[in-house]
């Protein structure tokens, strides 16, 4: 197997998920993981999702004692400068709009790190989700979505609260799943450089390689990005991205993988002193 640890699941404190904290840690021991990360949601600065973080740092330090192999991680992403000051003013998302036009400086991210780690958090995987930049914002054009996915990427390599640059190039609207060679190569060179020079390490998560949206092309060639950056000294960790039924998909991930030049001993476990 190339896949020994999954530094990315959900549990049910998250907002979008459904996994007790139980079912995944005996779901993680039946595959024999060597060690496997609770990294629940943490969007935005307000009460419900500082609650979901919360009660989710509890109930993993609670069952730690039996599963000594769980590490106590989060997911983090960027969200639009505006919406998180609406937020610090009024508490709640409620009654904010998108305004008619953001540029790149638009960006934050909900929590400090020493926030996150007097939760008991050790490291934190982030990543983009949604574009943020234009008058279409969270909107769907393709030029305009690179562009905003690379400006995140980028910073997300340089900030100080990435442990893992979270599934780069993850788009829910699956708008480059068939051919990933529009985003430009240029592009990934200098993520690549930035995550280097930073030691970021760079995550496989297992959506590329399972959804329906994705094409059998993008699907070799998101290998062989991931390939590239490994040659290039990058350190890439594996990704459930779980959210329900947590069960083993590193058999079908792991196709791709093999047939991109992976082999045993090239994935990593995110090291002690890469730790918080
Ligand atoms: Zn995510
Ligand atoms: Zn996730």
């Amino acid at each position: 197997m190339i896949i020994h640890s999954d530094w990315h699941i959900h549990s049910e404190n998250s907002y979008d998920a459904s996994n007790p904290i139980t079912v995944i840690g005996d779901q993680a021991n039946t595959q024999g993981l060597r060690c496997f990360g609770i990294t629940d949601h943490a969007n935005l600065n307000d009460d419900k999702f500082r609650k979901n973080i919360e009660d989710s740092a509890e109930n993993v330090k609670h069952l730690q004692a039996k599963y000594p192999n769980m590490v106590l991680g989060v997911e983090l992403t960027p969200i639009e400068r505006p919406l998180y000051d609406y937020i610090c003013k009024y508490g709640t998302r409620e009654g904010y709009a998108v305004p008619a036009t953001m540029v790149d400086c638009d960006f934050a991210i909900a929590y400090t790190k020493e926030e996150l780690m007097a939760l008991g958090m050790r490291y934190a995987v982030a990543a983009a989700h949604w574009s943020l930049i234009g008058p279409n914002a969270r909107g769907g054009d393709l030029k305009q979505s690179i562009e905003s996915w690379h400006y995140q990427q980028m910073k997300l390599a340089c900030d100080e609260r990435t442990t893992i640059l979270g599934h780069p190039w993850w788009n829910g609207k699956g708008i480059w799943y068939e051919d990933f060679s529009v985003i430009p190569r240029t592009m990934n060179l200098e993520l690549a450089a930035a995550l280097k020079e930073n030691g970021k390490y760079v995550e496989c998560n297992s959506h590329f390689f399972t959804r329906a949206k994705t094409t059998e092309k993008f699907r070799h060639q998101y290998a062989e990005f991931l390939r590239e950056l490994f040659e290039m000294g990058i350190s890439i960790t594996y990704g459930s991205d779980s959210h329900h039924n947590y069960d083993d998909l590193r058999p079908k991930v792991e196709e791709y993988l093999s047939a991109a030049g992976f082999a045993d001993g090239d994935f990593s476990e995110l090291s002690e002193k890469d730790l918080w």
